[in-house]
């Protein structure tokens, strides 16, 4: 049961860097907690939620890659940090009383169940959060291409990228002050103007699929909420 809610089904997607806080790396209790604490309210609606998490406050395969690392190993490296920070996602989730699931795009069956797309849609249906780590599962990709992939093979009636602007901008807002703010865009616009909302794989793939897509600020509270209940929040892609 619940109310009556616009996207019913709803896969969030968070960045890595966004868990690290101030410190940039690694993992900051109290964001973990404050982001706990957006999804819970989420979950009390009624609403079926997937996760997919970033690594970047981990390892950024590109990054290494640059430093003279082989790509394909530290992209695996990359993957293997989505996981650290699925579990830990996971760990306050639990302790709030959420019921979660870890489903990994890696094999690991000690610490996480694989993921196979009908055990993620039975988990849905009995209202537990399934935090989907590893991305992909394949190097050169990205966890914005996982989140859109996941939200397409869940059914999922939007997906909502949390970052730490208020949305889709002209430019970047925290660089440029006469950045225009679009509350709605189309996908091709989006593709056009290059703007950095995600990568091109990641936004082909929710115009292919005419998934919607809004891009919020995670970091006012409440705004997952809003978006979920279909109140104007953020950038609406469509
Ligand atoms: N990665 C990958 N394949 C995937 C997803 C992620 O190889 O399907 C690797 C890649 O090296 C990436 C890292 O994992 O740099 C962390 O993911 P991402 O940079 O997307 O995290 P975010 O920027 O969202 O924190």
């Amino acid at each position: 049961g619940g109310e009556a809610l616009r996207y019913p089904r709803v896969l969030l997607k968070l960045s890595g860097e966004a868990l690290a806080g101030e410190q940039r790396f690694g993992l900051d209790p109290s964001r973990l907690t404050f982001f706990a604490e957006q999804i819970e309210e989420v979950v009390e609606t009624g609403a079926e939620v997937g996760l997919v998490i970033g690594g970047g406050n981990i390892v950024r395969g590109a990054q290494l890659a640059s430093m003279g690392m082989d790509r394909v190993g530290a992209d695996y490296m990359g993957m293997l940090g989505t996981v650290i920070n699925a579990l830990a996602l996971q760990d306050v989730l639990e302790k709030r009383g959420l019921d979660t699931r870890v489903m990994t795009a890696i094999r690991m069956e000690e610490l996480a169940e694989p993921y196979i797309r009908r055990r993620a849609l039975a988990h849905l249906d009995n209202n537990r959060i399934v935090i989907f780590a590893a991305g992909t599962g394949n190097p050169y990709f990205s966890t914005d291409t996982a989140a859109v992939l996941r939200a397409i093979q869940i059914q999922a009636d939007v997906i909502i990228k949390a970052t730490s602007v208020d949305g889709i901008y002209s430019a970047d807002p925290k660089k440029d002050p006469n950045a225009k703010f679009y509350p709605t865009i189309s996908y091709r616009d989006v593709m056009l103007e290059e703007l950095r909302v995600m990568d091109h794989t990641a936004i082909t793939l929710c115009k292919e699929n005419t998934l919607p897509l809004i891009v919020l600020n995670i970091n006012q509270p409440g705004a997952v909420l809003r978006a979920v209940r279909g109140e104007r929040v953020g950038t609406l892609v469509s």
